[in-house]
C-alpha cells in the first residue's frame, strides 16, 4: 500500500495554517503542525489531536526545524501577519521571514519535498500599477515601519527562488491578498474581524482615513482550493491568489454593517503610515495554470464570518477581546 503523504505546515495554528491543516487532513494527508503561538490559539487545532494522522509541535520556526519521518510537502505560513502584530514584533518578524524561512527550506532539502511558501501582496508595497500582476516588482519603502514585514516576505520569495536554483528544491511562492474567515482573531487589527467585532458590539466602525483606500477580499475557503491547487502542481509562481472583487474601506464598513444588522455608525481613524491606496490582484495566472479563481462573492462570506463570529464572541468575555 502507498504511504501517506505527509506535510508539515509551519504557523498551522494560525488562521490560515488551521484552514490548510484541515483541508490537507480532508485529502488524506498526514500533517504536522509546528508553531510558536505567538499569534496563534491551540483552540484552532485542538480538535485534530484526536486524529492518529495529526501532530501539534509547539516550536520556533527560526531555531531549527527537528521533524522526524518523511515529508513530501512543507507549507511556509508562519509569521506575523497583521499589521498589529507586525508593528509590535518587527524583529520576530524580520527573523521568522529570513532565518525561519530559510530553516523551513532546508526541511525541504533534506526531504527533496515540495516547499510552498506563503508570500503576500505586500511584496508590491503602495502599488504603481493596479491591478498588481506578478510581473511587478512593487513599491517598498524598506525603511518605513511596515518595511519589517514587506522585506522579510521579499527575502524570502528571494531564499526559495535561490534554493530553487541552486539546489534544486521544488519551490513555489504564493503571493496572497487580504483573505478573511473565520478564525481571525477579532483583535488582530485587519479590517474584516475589527469591522465585525465592532459591529456585533454596537461599537462604531473605525474606518482609517477617508476609507477609499481599496482593498480586495478573499473568502479563506476560495484562497485555501488555489493554495491546495499549488501543492499538486508543479507552479513555481511566484502566483497571485486573491478576489480581484475591489471595494472600498468605507463601502465594506457599510456592508458589514448591512450583513450583520449593526445600529453601529463609522468613525475616522488616522491613516498608517505607508498604507496601500489600492490592492487588486491580477489573477490571469491562476485561471490559466491553475484553473482557480474565487467562487464565494462577499456578501456570503460576510455570512459565514459573522456567524463564526457570534458564536465566538458570545463565547469570550468583552474584556477578552480588546
Ligand atoms: P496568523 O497570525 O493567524 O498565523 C500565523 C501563524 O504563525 C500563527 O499561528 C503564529 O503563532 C505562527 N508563527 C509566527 N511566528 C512563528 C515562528 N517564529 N515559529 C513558529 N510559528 C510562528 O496569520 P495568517 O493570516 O494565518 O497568515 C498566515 C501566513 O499567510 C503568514 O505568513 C502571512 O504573512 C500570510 N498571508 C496572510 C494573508 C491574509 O490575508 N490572511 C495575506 C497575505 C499573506
Amino acid at each position: 500500500m502507498a504511504r501517506r503523504r505527509r506535510a508539515v505546515v509551519t504557523g498551522g495554528a494560525g488562521f490560515l495554517g488551521a484552514h490548510l491543516c484541515r483541508r490537507l487532513l480532508a485529502e488524506d494527508f498526514a500533517v504536522v503542525c509546528l508553531d510558536n503561538l505567538s499569534t496563534g490559539l491551540t483552540d484552532n487545532v485542538s480538535q485534530l489531536l484526536e486524529l492518529d494522522t495529526f501532530e501539534f509541535v509547539q516550536a520556533d520556526v527560526t531555531t531549527g526545524v527537528r521533524i522526524g519521518g518523511p515529508v513530501d510537502v512543507v507549507l511556509h505560513f508562519a509569521s506575523p501577519a497583521s499589521p498589529t502584530a507586525y508593528l509590535t514584533m518587527p524583529v520576530e518578524t524580520l527573523e521568522v521571514g529570513s532565518v525561519g524561512t530559510l530553516n523551513a527550506l532546508e526541511l525541504a532539502r533534506r526531504n527533496q519535498a515540495r516547499f510552498v511558501l506563503a508570500s503576500t501582496s505586500e511584496v508590491y508595497g503602495d502599488p504603481q500599477v493596479n491591478p498588481q500582476p506578478e510581473t511587478y516588482w512593487g513599491n517598498v519603502n524598506p525603511v518605513g515601519p511596515r518595511g519589517v514585514y514587506d522585506e522579510a516576505k521579499r527575502f524570502a520569495e528571494a531564499s526559495a527562488m535561490a534554493y530553487r536554483r541552486s539546489h534544486e528544491i521544488d519551490t513555489a511562492i504564493v503571493r496572497i491578498f487580504n483573505t478573511y474567515g473565520p478564525r481571525m482573531r477579532p483583535d488582530d487589527g485587519r479590517a474584516v474581524p475589527t469591522f465585525v467585532r465592532q459591529a456585533l458590539l454596537g461599537e462604531p466602525l473605525t474606518v482609517t482615513g477617508d476609507g477609499l483606500q481599496t482593498r480586495s477580499l478573499c473568502y479563506v475557503d476560495d484562497l485555501v482550493e488555489g493554495i491546495f491547487r499549488v501543492v499538486l502542481s508543479d507552479l513555481p509562481g511566484p502566483v497571485n491568489l486573491g478576489n480581484p472583487q475591489e471595494l472600498t474601506v468605507v463601502d465594506l464598513a457599510r456592508r458589514v454593517i448591512e450583513v450583520t444588522g449593526s445600529l453601529s455608525g463609522i468613525v475616522p481613524v488616522p491613516r498608517p503610515a505607508d498604507d496601500p491606496m489600492v490592492r487588486r490582484p491580477d489573477i490571469s495566472l491562476a485561471r490559466t495554470a491553475l484553473g482557480w479563481e474565487p467562487r464565494i462573492d462577499l456578501t456570503e462570506g460576510l455570512r459565514s464570518t459573522i456567524a463564526w463570529f457570534r458564536r465566538n464572541l458570545d463565547a469570550k468575555p468583552a474584556a477578552e477581546l480588546n
